[in-house]
């Protein structure tokens, strides 16, 4: 029988930790031991793995000992509490937030674009988990990248909410619900509401007037695929539960024809083409949710520049964009890398 692994989930009862928890089900990772781990307020809640329950424990610094590989999606802070904790433990960290991700000694992988980095995990015992929107846009843009050689990226962003987490996607149903009835409304979790509306605020500013997300698309994209590429984002958070949606524009140093760029994301990994817009078919976020793969579209040539691409994006946050992309990331850590 092959090993098995014993696994921490942190952060196990939010968006992102319930969903780490059904990939290693659907995936059939092979786990050994399984440990659910949250704040002082969930612990003795049950939560079930493979049909068993099992009780969230309160995260502390000794929640690690015999843990092989450690799962964290409970926010920044904890990350860099937590982390190094555990990698002193002797588990290998995937972690979902931001905390470690431009770290010059922590790898930042998304297993289609740059697997090879992984092996840099020893140097601190963590592995980053790109922002959910740069990896979406890594995935459709690597077999364009590798052809043609991008220059520059333009990108916006549509963003769910469920990318802020459990307490906004409840907020976009109240508001909603409230609304229809004519009843008056709360803004807790964003500062202005959310339904019916578009925020061009994802993140708190920075002084150069952009929001820490878009700079994290702009610094991420550069880490994982190569210092050459100009990226600008413009972030939006949008009325959608689950999915986000993704205008790119790119430069490439050759040319690539809609023809070729349909026929290099036709076969590439983690990519779904949806690109037939006689027949109204493009990629939409009720299509990705719940899906693995990023699906793009409405690909056309952009006359304006010399070698200009426009495409359409969208990927499930929750999954590709954190959870599948990180228990990716673990399967090839016991593939290649652990023993
Ligand atoms: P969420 O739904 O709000 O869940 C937060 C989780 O963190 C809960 O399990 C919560 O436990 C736990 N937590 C909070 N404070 C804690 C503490 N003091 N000690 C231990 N656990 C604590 O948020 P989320 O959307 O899952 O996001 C979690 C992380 O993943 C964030 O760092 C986020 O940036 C990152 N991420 C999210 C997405 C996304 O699309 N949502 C994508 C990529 C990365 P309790 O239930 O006990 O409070």
């Amino acid at each position: 029988m092959s090993k098995l692994w014993n696994i921490a989930v942190v952060g196990a009862t939010g968006a992102v930790g319930t969903q780490m928890i059904e990939c290693l089900e659907e995936r059939n990772f092979p786990v050994g031991k399984i440990r659910f781990l949250a704040s002082g307020r969930s612990a003795g809640q049950a939560l079930e793995f493979n049909g068993k329950p099992v009780l969230v424990e309160e995260l502390t610094h000794d929640s690690f000992d015999g843990i092989d590989i450690a799962l964290f999606s409970a926010g920044g802070a904890r990350s860099e509490e937590f982390c190094p904790a555990a990698a002193k433990a002797g588990a290998v960290c995937i972690d979902n937030s931001s905390a470690w991700r431009m770290d010059k000694d922590v790898p930042l992988v998304v297993p289609e674009v740059n697997p090879e980095a992984i092996a840099g995990y020893t140097k601190k015992g963590i592995i980053a988990n790109p922002n959910c929107s740069t990896i979406q846009m890594v995935v459709a843009l690597k077999p364009l990248h590798d052809f043609a050689n991008i220059k520059r990226i333009v990108v916006s962003t549509y963003q769910a909410v469920s990318g802020t987490g459990t307490k906004a996607i409840e907020e976009l149903r109240v508001q909603t619900g409230e609304l229809l009835n004519g009843r008056p409304i709360k803004t807790e979790v964003y500062q202005h509401r959310i339904a019916f509306n578009c925020l061009p605020q994802i993140d708190s500013f920075c002084d150069n007037g952009y929001t820490k997300e878009e700079m994290k698309m702009v610094n991420e994209t550069n880490k994982i695929m190569g210092a050459g590429i100009k990226t600008t984002a413009t972030c939006v958070r949008v009325p959608v539960f689950y999915g986000h949606s993704e205008s790119i524009n790119i430069e490439t140093e050759r040319k690539i024809s809609v023809a070729q760029a349909r026929e290099l994301l036709q076969d590439a990994p983690g990519v779904e083409l949806a690109d037939n817009p006689a027949n109204g078919e493009y990629p939409m976020a009720i299509n990705a949710a719940g899906e693995d793969l990023v699906m793009v579209g409405r690909i056309r040539e952009d006359d304006s520049v010399k070698n200009g691409l426009n495409l359409w994006v969208v990927a499930d946050n929750i999954r590709k964009g954190a959870a599948t992309n990180a228990v990716q990331i673990a399967e090839i850590l016991i593939e290649k890398y652990l023993k």
